[in-house]
Parts: C-alpha cells; sequence; structure tokens
C-alpha cells in the first residue's frame, strides 16, 4: 500500500510543527539518538521537550543534505502516512498547487486561543482548490484555554461556518500537541470529548483513489524509448494507443521499468514504452487509450503565487509535460477569500484567486480535475519563471 499522504496548514504559530514534532515522538518515528540530542538539547535549555524542535531538526537535515527528499516526512500508525510539506515552507503552495505534491488528507491546525485567522481561512480554501476532501481541524493549544469545552465549541463553529460556505466537511479534534493531549493518546483532561484522537482520525478516514482511463505523458525520447509518467489507468503489451494531439494511432511493443521489462504496466509509474514503427511524437505529447479532451480555450481557478496575472498578457502554461503559450484574455472575477466576495478586476496579485478565462496558441489534453488533478491543473509561467497555478 502507498502511504497516505498528509498536508499541514494553518497559520503561522498555531502549532504545525509542534503536532508533527509531536506524532512522529508519540508513534515511535524517531531515531532515538534523534530523540536523545533534542531531549539534550532542551534540557540543556532548562525546559521540556520542545516538539516543534523535531521538525525544525529534521528541515535543518534536509536542507543539509540534497540527495534527501526535501518535502517529505514519514510515519507509522495502522498504516504508513507521509507528510508531503512542511509547515512554512516557502514551495508549499507551489508544490501543492503545481502538483508536486499531492495530498489524500488536509489538516487545518487553529490556535484555540487566538481562533481563526486570516490564514487560516486561505489555506481552507487552498485545500477547497485543490480539491482535498478529507479535511481535519485541529483546535490546538487547549492548554492554554483550560481545555475548555465552551471555546472549543465557539471555533469549531466559526470555522464549520467558513468551511461549509466553500462546500467543505470536516472532523474537528481538540488537541495539545505540546502537552499530548488527543494527538496519540485520549486525554484525560478533556473528559466532555467523546471523539477519537487525532492519530485515531486518521487511520480511519478512507482513502479512495479515483481510476481513470490510460494517460501517459511523454518526458523524453532517448534510442526509440518513450520515457514518461502513467498518471492513469493501464497498459498491456501489444495494445493499441493514440497519441495526441497528432491523432496517431500505434501498437505498444514493449514497456520497460528501468531495465526490465513488464507485461503491464499501471498507474502511477514511470516507464519507457517502444512503439510498432516511428510514431513522431515529442515531449509533451499525451499517449492515450481512450479519447482526451482536448481543449484551446480553458477556464480555470488560478491562484497567483508571485508578480501578477493580468488580462491580456502572454503567459506559457504548463500542464503535466505539455509547455504551450497563450493569453489571459479575461479575468471574470476576482475571489476575496475572506468574505467570499467576488468582483472584477482586471489582475491578480500575489496570493490572490481568481477565475480566469485563457485561450491557448495550440490545443491542449486537459482532462477535468475532479477526475484526474494531473491533467486538470497547470503552471502559469512568464520568462521562464512561476507565476501561477490553476485548475479546471
Ligand atoms: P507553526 O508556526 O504553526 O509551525 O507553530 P509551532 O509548532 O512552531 O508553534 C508555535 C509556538 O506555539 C511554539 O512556541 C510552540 O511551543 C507553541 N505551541 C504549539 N502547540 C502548543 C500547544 O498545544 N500548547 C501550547 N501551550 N503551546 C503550543
Amino acid at each position: 500500500m502507498k502511504p497516505v499522504n498528509i498536508v499541514m496548514v494553518g497559520h503561522v504559530d498555531h502549532g504545525k510543527s509542534t503536532l508533527i514534532g509531536r506524532l512522529l515522538y508519540d508513534t515511535n518515528s524517531l531515531p532515538e539518538e534523534k530523540i536523545k540530542e533534542i531531549e539534550e538539547t532542551c534540557k540543556a535549555l532548562g525546559r521540556d521537550i520542545e516538539f516543534a524542535y523535531i521538525t525544525d531538526a529534521l528541515e535543518e537535515e534536509r536542507e543539509n543534505n540534497i540527495t534527501i527528499d526535501t518535502t517529505q516526512i514519514f510515519f507509522k500508525s495502522k498504516r504508513d502516512y507521509v507528510i508531503v510539506d512542511a509547515p512554512g515552507h516557502k514551495e508549499f503552495l507551489k508544490n501543492m498547487v503545481t502538483g508536486a505534491s499531492y495530498a489524500d488528507i488536509g489538516v487545518l491546525i487553529v490556535d484555540a486561543e487566538e481562533g481563526i485567522k486570516e490564514q487560516t481561512k486561505r489555506h481552507a480554501y487552498i485545500l477547497k482548490i485543490l480539491g482535498i476532501e478529507k479535511i481535519i481541524v485541529v483546535v490546538n493549544k487547549m492548554d492554554k484555554v483550560n481545555y475548555s469545552e465552551k471555546r472549543f465549541l465557539e471555533i469549531k463553529e466559526t470555522i464549520e461556518e467558513y468551511l461549509s460556505s466553500i462546500g467543505l466537511i470536516a472532523t474537528y479534534i481538540p488537541v495539545s500537541a505540546y502537552y499530548g493531549d488527543n494527538v496519540a493518546k485520549k486525554s484525560g483532561k478533556m473528559e466532555w470529548y467523546l471523539g477519537d484522537t487525532f492519530l485515531e482520525v486518521l487511520d480511519k478516514i478512507k482513502i479512495e483513489r479515483k481510476e481513470f482511463d490510460f494517460r501517459f505523458a511523454i518526458q523524453d525520447i532517448y534510442k526509440g524509448i518513450y520515457l514518461g509518467n502513467i498518471m492513469s489507468g493501464e497498459i498491456k503489451e501489444g495494445e493499441e494507443v493514440k497519441v495526441y494531439p497528432s491523432n496517431k494511432a500505434v501498437k505498444i511493443n514493449e514497456i520497460f521499468y528501468g531495465n526490465k521489462k513488464l507485461k503491464e504496466a499501471r498507474a502511477p509509474l514511470s516507464v519507457g514504452l517502444v512503439f510498432d514503427g516511428e510514431i513522431n511524437a515529442e515531449r509533451g505529447d499525451i499517449i492515450c487509450k481512450s479519447e482526451p479532451k482536448i481543449k484551446k480555450e480553458i477556464e480555470a481557478i488560478v491562484l497567483c503565487l508571485v508578480d501578477e496575472i493580468r488580462e491580456g498578457e502572454k503567459y506559457k502554461f504548463l500542464c503535466a509535460t505539455q509547455e504551450i503559450e497563450g493569453i489571459v484574455e479575461k479575468i471574470v472575477e476576482k475571489i476575496d477569500v475572506e468574505t467570499l466576495e467576488r468582483k472584477y478586476d482586471e489582475k491578480l496579485k500575489e496570493n490572490e484567486i481568481g477565475k480566469v478565462k485563457i485561450s491557448l496558441e495550440k490545443p491542449i489534453v486537459m482532462e477535468d480535475f475532479n477526475s484526474l488533478p494531473e491533467l486538470g491543473r497547470f503552471a502559469i509561467a512568464k520568462e521562464g519563471k512561476l507565476i501561477a497555478g490553476g485548475r479546471i
């Protein structure tokens, strides 16, 4: 079984690092030396073990060792989990929006004392546009509000109101990440809470990975082998497929996974394909078994990451390995994530979200985001710089 991917979001200082550190500690997911080292550092500073240090220490290690995957932290409960993005990580939004990282479950952390903040809403909205439907709201730092049920319910109500207005449903848990209440162990201080601990909630969430027809994006061609990623579906040796946009039908002669020859392969997997005859395809072409959706005009939700997206300007649009020039014809509306008001603007600035009409110079293969995220989202670049991400 592939590990379940989790993304942790929430306003700065609401306790993301601490919750991750606590999780790793309580699930014994850290090497003993690491724990000793952290305990000693904390002792030397004359304080209790600071769980945020664990996350920071891991982060530092990753930064010092460029060969390690930069954004993943593993832990184990009834199944394996990966935290696909570290809190405060500068690349967080970029990775999520462009699909460099993918999450099955979104955890939104809110400080029980401070309550809902601008970033809380923004992050919730982003979970929504990324299509993450399994949401856990951790109301953290319950120790700072005397483990008060009233305060928990107040916060729950406010967040619930916001989430339901954007079409999200969540599970709410009162937690103290610092003291470990309701993270892996049931708290003795919140008798009024009859629900599951954070870890139990995680373990119970059903992950359904949607199936979709065979789609393969050509990344590279090497000595007649077409290298790329099977984004969805499966393929067998000898099967007939079609190359888009050329519409050419071909037969698959061989499937390679590294040096190994496979009779069949299924998503997600990077493989090399050898065809029966010349197919004249190039990087960016998409190979399918069923008819794909091909578009030149797209309407999408766009999140601007840096600089701005301006009506009438030319950009490069990147979807899987496809790279196509196009124009932002119209910014239909800009969405205020706090009030959910929508109004027209000729541009989207950093952090702004809007609905946008794009017209492309050449047709692009794109599927509905909800059916196949890999072909339903795209990045927007200008002069080689990534500026925004979008989904149709
Ligand atoms: P992040 O910015 O969301 O990653 O937040 P951190 O995990 O770095 O936490 C910010 C501060 O809040 C740190 O000083 C933590 O020790 C503190 N903190 C985190 N969780 C709790 C908690 O459950 N109770 C208390 N009292 N403090 C906490």
